[in-house]
């Protein structure tokens, strides 16, 4: 194996927090909650937000107007939603040691245009990055093959030295299947770990 030189991260469940049924289910209770999630916040235009083929707020309209009933809970989450997204502090933290110790890093997300520009213009842990490939960006969302390949030839990333690192098994395996080092990150918390075993920390 040659040495590993750059580092791929996904956003949600890996470096930023996105628990949006927890925070309902608190909020509103576990009926309310499933309703939400399965019905109403689950609709294929959702989809269509990553691939940047429509806009947070036309999903908003949309959404009010085809359950009107649960209005007050959609325009609660409509307000709310950009504020779960929260850096998770202990895998961000390990970012400028990562820089530091010459690795190059990268983002590989799908995200909305409109949650993407908010969390970077919060959070100044971006400035580390040496690249940045966001599905609504480009029009194409991961597992599919075309976002990688986005990092691949426009960033000239090098699957078989880079580590890419994701919640999500389907996006792995499509990593997997171009030649990346992989680490299926199933719990936020063991990231370091995976990474000292890995001989990259
Ligand atoms: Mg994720």
């Amino acid at each position: 194996m040659r040495t590993i030189d750059s580092i791929i991260f996904d956003l949600g469940r890996v470096l930023v927090n996105w628990y949006p049924y927890q925070y309902m289910v608190q909020v509103f209770g576990e009926e309310i909650a499933n309703v939400l999630h399965e019905s109403i916040f689950s609709v294929k235009e959702a989809a269509l937000l990553d691939r940047g083929e429509m806009s947070e707020d036309e999903i908003w309209q949309i959404r009010l107007k085809r359950y009107p009933e649960y209005a007050p809970y959609i325009e609660h989450m409509k307000d709310k939603i950009l504020d779960l997204l929260t850096p998770i502090e202990e895998n961000v933290n390990l970012i400028p040691e990562l820089k530091r110790k010459g690795y190059k890093l990268y983002v590989l997300s799908n995200f909305s245009k409109q949650a993407f520009d908010a969390i970077y213009s919060k959070y100044g842990f971006f400035t580390y990055f040496d690249g940045l490939v966001i599905s609504s960006h480009h029009h194409t969302v991961k597992p599919e093959k075309k976002i990688y390949e986005v990092l691949i030839q426009e960033h000239g990333v090098a699957p078989e030295t880079s580590v890419f690192i994701d919640d999500r098994e389907e996006n792995i395996a499509t990593a997997q299947k171009l030649g990346f080092h992989v680490i299926h990150l199933e719990q936020p918390s063991l990231l370091k770990q995976k990474l000292e075993v890995m001989n990259i920390l």
